[in-house]
């Protein structure tokens, strides 16, 4: 836990969250602000800053949240989008890694 992390917060239940789903490594809950009719942000219980650090120091953790994304878009059914914004240029504003499970509509690409 990293004690200015919002994520860790949100983890240690002291920041409230809309919960979707969890598992061992992995906690499922709804973006405050939802770019999708689904838009599910996965984190993992551990704090890495982003996907990379996370599949180097725990592979089991980083399969957690891959598990849990699918489970997620699987209860959402059709198709869906799994992105990692990973650096400030790259629109990651939340250092403790986290997946944006997006679906419900038609969704454009390139992405912006
Ligand atoms: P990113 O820009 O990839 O770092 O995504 C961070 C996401 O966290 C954004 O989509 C925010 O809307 C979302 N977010 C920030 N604070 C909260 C919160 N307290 N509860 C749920 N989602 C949040």
């Amino acid at each position: 836990m990293s004690d200015d992390c919002l994520f860790c917060k949100i983890i240690a239940g002291d920041v409230p969250s809309d919960a979707v789903a969890e598992n061992e490594h992995a906690y499922a809950f709804r973006d405050l602000t939802p770019q999708a009719p689904t838009h599910v942000l996965v984190i993992p219980r551990r704090h890495e800053p982003d996907i990379g650090s996370l599949v180097e120091a725990d592979a089991e953790a980083a399969t957690g949240v891959l598990r849990l994304a699918k489970q997620v878009a699987d209860e959402a059914g059709g198709s869906y989008r799994l992105v990692f914004n990973t650096g400030e240029a790259a629109h990651q504003s939340v250092f403790h890694c986290h997946a944006h499970v997006l679906a419900g509509r038609s969704l454009g690409w390139p992405p912006g």
